[in-house]
């Protein structure tokens, strides 16, 4: 059985006293509830350190990008050396943000695979569409294309510990949501089409593969009800420790 997820990406929000109190009720919730699944937080790059002394190990930290360079001269950026060094556990790769707005190509985001999983930490892989390429039909064609790329370095060994994320760029922040039914469709598709003619029959079956876009306390449980999503990666809604809570909720009454 796979122990679904519930994963909050911050992106730029919040100074440091919001996101600490936030960090704190998180902390505080995951003790007092102990949920039957795993929950995982991406805050931004400067607190990461803090988040993993506050979480005390019962919430992963998660980075929300991660360099492809192993280290040297890279101004600006952050490797998976340095994040491993503070207890970073995740790492989220390529965000639709990211492929969107900095350019980020396939081949890129398969070293940046490559280069986290080499030390130690594990990768949140974000897929999916836009709303042109899903109306024109090709939302599975890009979507492996992605993740063939993404996967192109990960062995057999390795494949299980990570994690999918597909997130249609038309749900993300949009308020709009893939129908559970859509959404389902695309996990079987990722898991039985693109994972097991890569992986095997076995393997793909231990890969957790999350949802996000638009995902809130009125919509997760139905989601994560659906036989192979695993969970959430959840924007908007993990900025807010009631919704936040509740989502994780609803990821440990699915479970
Ligand atoms: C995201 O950015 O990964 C995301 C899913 O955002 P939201 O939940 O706000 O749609």
């Amino acid at each position: 059985m796979r122990t679904k997820i519930v994963a909050g990406n911050w992106k730029m929000n919040m100074k440091w006293v919001d996101a600490k109190s936030l960090l704190l009720g998180i902390n505080q919730y995951v003790n007092t509830h102990k949920p039957n699944c795993e929950v995982i937080v991406c805050p931004p790059y400067p607190y990461l350190d803090n988040a993993t002394e506050i979480l005390s190990g019962k919430v992963q930290v998660g980075s929300q990008n991660i360099s492809e360079y192993e280290k040297g001269a890279y101004t600006g950026e952050i490797s998976a050396e340095i994040l491993n060094s503070f207890d970073v556990s995740y790492a989220i790769v390529g965000h639709s943000e990211r492929r969107s707005i900095f350019k980020e190509s396939n081949e890129q985001i398969g070293e940046k695979v490559k280069t986290a999983i080499k030390n130690n930490i594990n990768t949140i892989i974000c897929c999916g569409e836009t709303l042109e390429e899903r109306q024109s039909d090709n939302h599975k064609k890009i979507v492996k294309e992605q993740l063939e790329a993404a996967l192109a370095d990960v062995s057999d060994k390795d494949i299980a510990n990570q994690v999918i994320a597909y997130e249609p760029v038309w749900a993300i922040g949009t308020g709009e949501t893939a129908s559970p039914a859509q959404a389902q469709e695309m996990h079987q598709f990722i898991r039985r089409e693109i994972l097991e003619s890569k992986y095997g029959n076995d393997l793909s079956d231990k890969v957790r593969i999350l949802y996000g876009g638009s995902v809130k306390p009125g919509n997760a449980e139905e989601l994560f009800s659906k036989p192979d999503i695993d969970g959430g990666l959840i924007g908007g809604a993990s900025l807010k420790e009631d919704d936040f809570a509740s989502i994780i909720n609803a990821a440990s009454r699915t479970q």
